[in-house]
C-alpha cells in the first residue's frame, strides 16, 4: 500500500505553540483574556471589520447572531440545499424553519433567482455560504435583501482569503461567521468567529455571548437575558493569533494547491473546478472537481480510485434536503445532482508536489478510463 494521503491538516508553527505555550503558563487570572482580545483585534483588522468575537465554533456564531437578529419560531431562513448541516442546525435549534434553495451550477452557491422565488412574508433572512471557497453571488444578493428588507448573512466558514470585488467575504453582509476547526484554512482546534459592522447588533451578541449579561452592568451575576455559554478558551486564541499572523502564508498556499490542481485537472467538456470570476479571489479551502455528464465518471467509481491509492478524497456535500429530517425537494435539480460526480481533492499546506502528483494521476487516469 502507497502511503497514506490526508485530505486536511493544519499548519501550526513554533509561532503558534509558543504563543499557547505562554497562554498555559500564565494566560489566567487578571490575564485570562488577553489573547482572546488580540485574536479578535487582529482578525478584525485583517478582515477590515468593526468588531469580532471569537466563539466556541462558527455554528456557534451563527446561532447567536441568528438569535440576536430575533429569528424564532414561525419564521424561515433561506439557504443553500448544498451545504454542511452546520449552517442549518442553528435555524432549527431557533425555532426557525431553513428553506433550502438550488445552487448554481458553475459556483455551486446559492442561485440569486431562486433565492428570490423562495421569499415569503416569514423570510428573516437569506444566509449565503462561500461555498469549498468560492464566492457567492453577493451583488444580487444583497440587492435582493435590500430589495425585499431582508439581511444576508454570510457564512465564512470556508472563505477565509476570497475577495469579491475587493470586500473579503464575511464583510459583505449584516454579519459574518468563520470557523476554525482543525480542517479549515486557519485552525485552532475547534473554534469559530462572528464578525460585523452593525455596532448595535454587536452588542446584542456580545451581550448573548456573555450568558446574558450586558457590558457595564454593576451587579456581579446577573444576566440580564438568557444568553449562550460558546466562548473560546484563551489557549485557543492563542494559536489563534499565530494563525491570523500567518494568514496571507495560509492562504497563499491554498491557492498555489488549486492552481496547480486546476492546470492540470480543468478539462474543458470533461471537467470544472473552483472558479474565480474576474474581480474576486478564491481563498481555495478545498479543490473540487466535478465531472461533467460527458465523462462518464460517477461517485463509485471515484470513491474507490482514490482509496485504492490510499488517498483521503471526500464526497461532495449531499443536499441537506435529502437529509432525513428534512423534506426532500428534488427539484433543487443542480444541488441533486452535483455529488454523484464531484470529489474533494487533499490541499493541506504541507502536502508536497509528489502527493498531488498522485492525485492528479487517479484524476486522470478516471477520465481517459
Ligand atoms: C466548517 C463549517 C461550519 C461549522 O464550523 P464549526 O466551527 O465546526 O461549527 C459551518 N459552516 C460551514 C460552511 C463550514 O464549512
Amino acid at each position: 500500500m502507497k502511503p497514506r494521503i490526508a485530505y486536511t491538516k493544519p499548519s501550526v508553527t513554533e509561532l503558534e505553540v509558543g504563543y499557547a505555550t505562554d497562554a498555559a503558563r500564565s494566560g489566567w487570572g487578571d490575564s485570562c483574556y488577553e489573547y482572546i482580545g488580540r485574536f479578535e483585534a487582529a482578525f478584525s483588522d485583517h478582515l477590515g471589520v468593526k468588531h469580532a468575537i471569537a466563539t466556541s465554533s462558527c455554528t456557534g456564531a451563527l446561532h447567536m447572531g441568528l438569535a440576536a437578529m430575533a429569528v424564532g419560531a414561525g419564521d424561515e431562513v433561506i439557504l443553500a440545499d448544498t451545504n454542511w448541516i452546520a449552517s442549518a442546525a442553528p435555524i432549527v435549534h431557533l425555532g426557525a424553519t431553513p428553506v433550502f434553495v438550488d445552487v448554481l451550477p458553475d459556483s455551486w452557491c446559492l442561485d440569486p433567482s431562486r433565492v428570490e422565488a423562495a421569499i415569503t412574508s416569514r423570510t428573516k433572512a437569506i444566509v449565503a455560504v462561500h461555498l469549498y471557497g468560492n464566492l457567492c453571488a453577493m451583488d444580487a444578493l444583497l440587492t435582493i435583501g435590500r430589495r425585499h428588507g431582508i439581511p444576508i448573512v454570510e457564512d465564512a466558514a470556508e472563505a477565509i482569503g476570497s475577495i469579491y470585488l475587493g470586500k473579503p467575504a464575511g464583510s459583505m453582509g449584516i454579519f459574518g461567521s468563520f470557523s476554525f476547526h482543525g480542517t479549515k484554512t486557519l485552525t485552532t482546534g475547534e473554534g469559530g468567529l462572528f464578525v460585523t459592522n452593525d455596532s448595535e447588533l454587536y452588542e446584542r451578541v456580545l451581550t448573548l455571548s456573555n450568558h446574558g449579561r450586558r457590558r457595564g452592568q454593576k451587579k456581579q451575576f446577573w444576566p440580564d437575558v438568557v444568553g449562550f455559554k460558546y466562548k473560546m478558551s484563551n489557549i485557543q486564541a492563542a494559536l489563534g493569533l499565530g494563525q491570523v499572523q500567518r494568514v496571507d502564508q495560509l492562504v497563499a498556499r491554498k491557492r498555489a494547491i488549486l492552481k496547480y490542481y486546476r492546470e492540470r485537472l480543468e478539462v474543458p467538456g470533461q471537467t470544472s473546478m473552483n472558479p474565480e470570476p474576474d474581480g474576486s479571489v478564491n481563498g481555495s479551502w478545498m479543490p473540487t472537481v466535478v465531472f461533467d455528464h460527458a465523462s462518464g465518471v460517477h461517485s463509485e467509481n471515484l470513491r474507490a480510485a482514490f482509496a485504492e491509492e490510499n488517498i483521503d478524497a471526500r464526497v461532495f456535500f449531499h443536499p441537506l434536503s435529502g437529509l432525513p429530517m428534512f423534506s426532500e425537494q428534488r427539484e433543487n435539480t443542480v444541488a441533486w445532482d452535483l455529488p454523484s460526480r464531484a470529489i474533494n481533492l487533499p490541499s493541506f499546506h504541507d502536502i508536497t508536489t509528489g502527493e498531488q502528483d498522485r492525485v492528479i494521476e487517479v484524476v486522470l487516469r478516471l477520465l481517459n478510463g
